[in-house]
């Protein structure tokens, strides 16, 4: 058995023949949020442990199971962040631009969780997704929803569908709470350890539970709709009234209740059944009370989503979206000598022209030479022997139909910048 190292189970590697996909999804998803008017911000992947606690929720999946926390060299206790909302609120608050001011930004990079992998559910994943503040309108809801759907949109994504919720606000939460535990108390019988276990603290989870039997249970269970409060149900009222006037099409999930413990009033989230298990795309809501929990001197209403781009990227291949990879344009073939100068310094010249070329690198057959040429994937080489030395010129050669001619040294860039575009 071989000793190499390898790479940790759930972490993939990305290869230069996957990142085209990535990214073209990275482009387009950066225009869309700057059509929206959102600025990215980068932030870095470790911060204490205590702001997911704080943030997430300690009796939830991700704090308490999930998270790669670790004691650094000064005893301080951190984590790989497993979600962005709760860095960029710690930023935003750090930085102090949460006073009177209304921020949107994006940003996307690695997360970590400690899942069991498998199709779709990894323990490095990237999330690409935005937060707004400083909003308490049922617009900005609607807003960062357009957004996803803009996204789709610009993607060619046909096979996505929205799925609604409210949690309604910290009073009316604790009501619907209230009632949810004397619900599942009644029917014990019926819960499983999981649901057992979140029972005591925070049985709102049950609600979304795999388990055939609490899923029976929770067909009958009290719906959140009859616990609102009055301006949680016009927020609702008025998300579904600005879908409606979008055209958006929604369905709303009562069981929707999401794995954070920041969400209030809306959430949402994305699914398609092209996935199989693993068949949400992307999550999202309005977290109101987060910036004060965070530590923020007054309330400061946001919402926000997270896309999980290795699941959109799937979806992407399965409607085959992704964009085949771009040609190199030239490759330079040469023979050992005073061709490799030449080689050197005409392509140089190409690539200040903005063409793509990539100069042969040791001393091979023609055809071997051409033959790397072809597994580049190159529109053309350039040939240069001895020959073309003698009579200073430059052969092209088509590698997709072998034609060939010869251009002067001299005036190389401007001849065959004139042939590309006549040819185009
Ligand atoms: P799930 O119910 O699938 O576990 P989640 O509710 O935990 O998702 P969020 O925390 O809302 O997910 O993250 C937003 C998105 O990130 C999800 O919709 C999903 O597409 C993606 N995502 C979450 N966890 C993973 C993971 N372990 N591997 C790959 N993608 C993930
Ligand atoms: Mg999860």
């Amino acid at each position: 058995m071989s000793n190499s190292i390898q790479a940790i189970r759930g972490m993939n590697d990305q290869l230069p023949g996957d990142l085209i996909c990535w990214q073209q999804l990275e482009k387009i998803a950066a225009e869309v949020f700057r059509l929206f008017g959102y600025q990215e911000i980068r932030l870095p992947v470790v911060e204490k442990t205590e702001l997911f606690a704080r943030s997430i929720g300690q009796a939830t999946d991700i704090v308490e199971k999930e998270m790669y926390s670790f004691q650094d060299r000064n005893g301080d206790q951190l984590s790989l962040r497993p979600e962005g909302t709760a860095g960029v609120v710690r930023a935003m608050l750090q930085h102090g631009l949460l006073h009177n001011a209304i921020q949107r930004v994006w940003y996307t990079g690695p997360m970590f969780r400690h899942e069991r992998p498998q199709k779709g559910r990894y323990r490095q994943f990237h999330q690409i997704g935005v937060e707004a503040f400083g909003m308490t309108e049922a617009e900005l809801d609607v807003e960062i929803i357009s957004m996803t759907c803009q996204l789709w949109k610009q993607l060619g994504l046909t096979s996505t569908v929205l799925e609604i919720n409210t949690l309604g606000a910290s009073d009316s939460r604790l009501a619907y709470r209230s009632a949810l535990v004397e619900y599942y108390q009644a029917n014990r019988n019926s819960l499983d350890e999981d649901s057992l276990r979140r029972l005591e603290k925070n049985p709102l989870r049950i609600l979304d539970s795999k388990n055939e039997a609490v899923i029976e249970l929770n067909k009958n269970a009290p719906d959140i709709l009859e616990y609102l409060d009055d301006e949680s149900s016009q927020h609702f009222q008025h998300v579904k009234e600005l879908l409606d006037n979008l055209g958006i099409p929604y369905v709303r999930n009562p069981k929707l209740v999401r794995g954070l413990d920041y969400y209030s009033r809306t959430v949402f989230e994305w699914t398609t059944d092209k996935l199989g298990a693993q068949s949400a795309i992307c999550g999202g809501g309005r977290y109101d009370e987060l910036v004060e929990k965070l530590g923020g001197k007054k309330r400061v209403p946001a919402a926000g989503f997270a896309i999980g781009m290795e699941r959109l990227i799937e979806l992407m291949k399965i409607e085959q979206l992704c964009q085949p990879e771009k040609r190199q344009d030239f490759y330079i073939v040469q023979t050992p000598g005073a061709a490799r100068e030449t080689g050197l310094s005409l392509a140089m010249q190409i690539r200040d022209a903005g063409y793509s070329v990539t100069a042969n690198v040791g001393d091979t057959s023609f055809k071997s030479q051409l033959k790397k040429a072809d597994r580049c994937n190159v529109r053309m080489a350039l040939i240069i022997g001895e020959n073309e030395l003698e009579t200073s010129s430059i052969t092209v050669k088509q590698l997709d139909d072998g034609e060939q001619f010869s251009l002067s040294s001299e005036n190389f860039v401007a001849e065959v910048n004139k042939y590309l575009t006549t040819k185009e």
